[in-house]
C-alpha cells in the first residue's frame, strides 16, 4: 500500500512516509465551540475521517493517532456568554456535546485525542516563554507577540511574502506591536473575562499557539499530517508553522499539509444573508439522514469546491438504497468488514491511495455492490467449483469498502429504519383491511375515507382492487405520520 497525498507545502502529491515507520500521527484543527456546526464545518470532519479510517486499515488501528482540538476559549465564546448571560463553561460543554453528536450522525469516528485548549494553558505558556527566550517573541503591555520577521520562511505554506501579506491582509495595527504583521501569542484579560496567571499577567492565549502547543505535546516535534480547511491556511497555519519551527528548530512540525476546499449551496457561497445557511442539525431535523449527507460529500474530491444541491441529495437516496441490497447479502452471508487494506475492492485501493479520491472510490464501491448481487443471484456463471467463496470474498470487500468510507454503520441503521417502516406499514395495512370490511357491511365509508386521506398525507397511496387492498409508499413517504392511520 502506497498512500500518496497532496502536500500544500510542496504543491505536489507525495508518498506518505511516516516519521516513525509503521505509525502515523495526524492533527486537524477543530471547532471553536460556541454554536452548532454548519454543513461547511462538516466537510473537513468527513474528509479527515475517511483518511483516518484508511490509515487504520493501512497501518492498524493501534498505530494511528488522530488529534483534533476544541477551542474552548476565544473572543466569540466570550461574546456569546455576554450576549446570553450564560457561563462560558456551560456554552462550551453544550456546544461540544452537540458537535460530537452531529458529527457522529454523519458517521465520523471520534479522533484518538480531543484536547480542549483550556486544559493545555501550561504547555502554551511554556512554549511562549521559549519563544521569548530565543527572541522570536516579545512581551509588551500585557501582550506577547510573535516576531514574524524573525522567521525567514514565513508565508511559504500559502506562497506569500510578508510584504504582500501586509499590503493585502487586514492586519491589526496596535501601538504595542513592533511590526503590523506580528501576531498575538498571549493577551491580557479584561475585567470579567476568563484569564490564567502567567509571567505577563492574567490573560489568555491567542488562538494559533493552542494548536502548536497541543500538537507538540500529543504528537511530538515532527509528525506526519496536518489538516484543515483551506480558509485556515493563512494566517492560522502559517502562524502554527512559525511558532512550532521556531520553538523546536530541530523538529519538522508537520510533514504533509492537507487542505480541503470550501462548500457551496446550489452553486452559491453559503451565507446568512443569502438565506442558504444551515447547520448539520437543520438537515438531520428535516429528515436528511447522515448517510445521505456523507454520500453527497464523498462524491466530490476534497481539493475541489463542493456544491450541496437538492438534486445530489435525491440521487444519494437512490444510490444508497441500491447499496442496501448488497449490504443485506453481506449480512446474510455473515461477511462483516475486514481490517485489512488488501481486502478493499481494487478500484477503491487505487482511488484512495491517489490523494484520497473518494469520488473514484464510490464508483468502485457501486461496481462492487453490483458484483456481489450478481454473484449471489448466480447471474455470473464463473465455472469455478467454489462460486460461494467468490461471493463471500466479494461481500467482504464490499463491506470493507463501506467501512473505510464510513458508510457501514450508517447503512445498517438505514436498513433497520427501512425494516421498521415496512413493519409499521404492515400493521396499518391490517387495520385498514379490517375497517374496509366493516365499512362494506355497514355501507358507511366515512372512516375509510378519513384513513385514506391520512395515508395520502403520510405519502402512501391506497389502491383498492378486487380481492384486496394495496398500500403503496411513494417517494414522500413519512413513516412518522403512520401512527394516526390505524
Ligand atoms: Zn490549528
Amino acid at each position: 500500500m502506497d498512500i500518496h497525498l497532496h502536500n500544500t507545502k510542496t504543491r505536489k502529491k507525495e508518498l506518505l512516509t511516516p516519521v516513525t515507520p509503521g505509525r502515523v500521527g495526524m492533527y486537524v484543527c477543530g471547532p471553536t465551540v460556541y454554536d452548532r456546526a454548519h454543513i461547511g464545518n462538516a466537510r473537513p470532519v468527513i474528509v479527515f475521517d475517511v483518511l483516518y479510517r484508511l490509515l487504520r486499515h493501512a497501518y492498524g488501528a493501534e498505530n494511528v493517532t488522530y488529534v483534533r482540538n476544541f477551542t474552548d476559549v476565544d473572543d466569540k465564546i466570550i461574546a456569546r456568554a455576554e450576549e446570553t448571560g450564560r457561563e462560558i463553561g456551560d456554552i462550551t460543554a453544550e456546544t461540544t456535546a452537540w458537535y460530537l453528536e452531529d458529527m457522529a450522525a454523519v458517521g465520523a469516528l471520534e479522533p484518538t485525542k480531543m484536547p480542549r485548549a483550556t486544559d493545555w494553558i501550561g504547555a502554551m505558556v511554556e512554549m511562549i516563554e521559549g519563544l521569548i527566550g530565543s527572541d522570536h517573541a516579545y512581551a509588551a503591555e500585557g501582550h506577547v507577540l510573535f516576531r514574524v520577521r524573525s522567521y525567514e520562511a514565513y508565508g511559504a505554506l500559502s506562497g506569500r511574502s510578508v510584504d504582500d501579506m501586509i499590503a493585502g491582509a487586514r492586519v491589526e495595527v496596535a501601538p504595542y506591536k513592533e511590526d503590523p504583521m506580528d501576531f498575538v501569542l498571549w493577551k491580557p484579560a479584561k475585567a470579567g473575562e476568563p484569564g490564567w496567571d502567567s509571567p505577563w499577567g492574567k490573560g489568555r492565549p491567542g488562538w494559533h499557539i493552542e494548536c502548536s502547543a497541543m500538537a507538540d505535546a500529543l504528537l511530538g516535534e515532527s509528525f506526519d499530517i496536518h489538516g484543515g480547511g483551506n480558509d485556515l491556511m493563512f494566517p492560522h497555519h502559517e502562524n502554527e508553522i512559525a511558532q512550532s519551527r521556531c520553538a523546536h528548530p530541530e523538529g519538522e512540525f508537520a510533514r504533509i499539509w492537507m487542505h480541503n476546499e470550501m462548500l457551496q449551496v446550489e452553486g452559491k457561497k453559503m451565507s446568512k444573508s443569502l438565506g442558504n445557511f444551515f447547520t448539520v442539525r437543520d438537515l438531520l431535523d428535516q429528515g436528511v439522514p447522515g448517510e445521505v449527507i456523507r454520500f453527497v460529500f464523498l462524491g466530490t474530491h476534497y481539493r475541489k469546491p463542493m456544491d450541496w444541491t437538492e438534486k445530489k441529495r435525491q440521487e444519494a437516496e437512490k444510490k444508497l438504497d441500491r447499496l442496501l441490497r448488497a449490504l443485506s447479502i453481506s449480512i446474510e452471508l455473515v461477511c462483516p468488514p475486514s481490517h485489512e487494506f488488501a481486502d478493499l475492492p481494487k478500484g477503491m485501493q487505487i482511488g484512495l491511495e491517489d490523494d484520497l479520491n473518494t469520488h473514484a472510490a464510490l464508483f468502485s464501491l457501486e461496481q462492487q455492490a453490483e458484483l456481489v448481487e450478481g454473484l449471489a443471484s448466480g447471474d455470473i456463471v464463473s465455472g469455478e467449483p467454489h462460486q460461494g467463496d467468490a461471493t463471500r470474498e466479494a461481500a467482504v470487500a464490499f463491506a470493507t469498502g463501506l467501512d473505510v468510507l464510513g458508510l457501514y454503520e450508517l447503512l445498517i441503521a438505514r436498513k433497520q429504519r427501512r425494516l421498521a417502516e415496512t413493519s409499521s406499514l404492515d400493521e396499518v395495512h391490517l387495520a385498514f383491511v379490517a375497517h374496509y370490511e366493516l365499512a362494506k357491511q355497514n355501507k358507511d365509508f366515512s372512516v375509510v375515507d378519513e384513513l385514506k386521506a391520512k395515508l395520502l398525507d403520510a405519502g402512501v397511496e391506497v389502491r383498492i382492487r378486487q380481492g384486496g387492498v394495496d398500500l403503496i409508499p411513494g417517494s414522500n413517504f413519512d413513516p412518522t405520520k403512520l401512527d394516526g392511520c390505524k
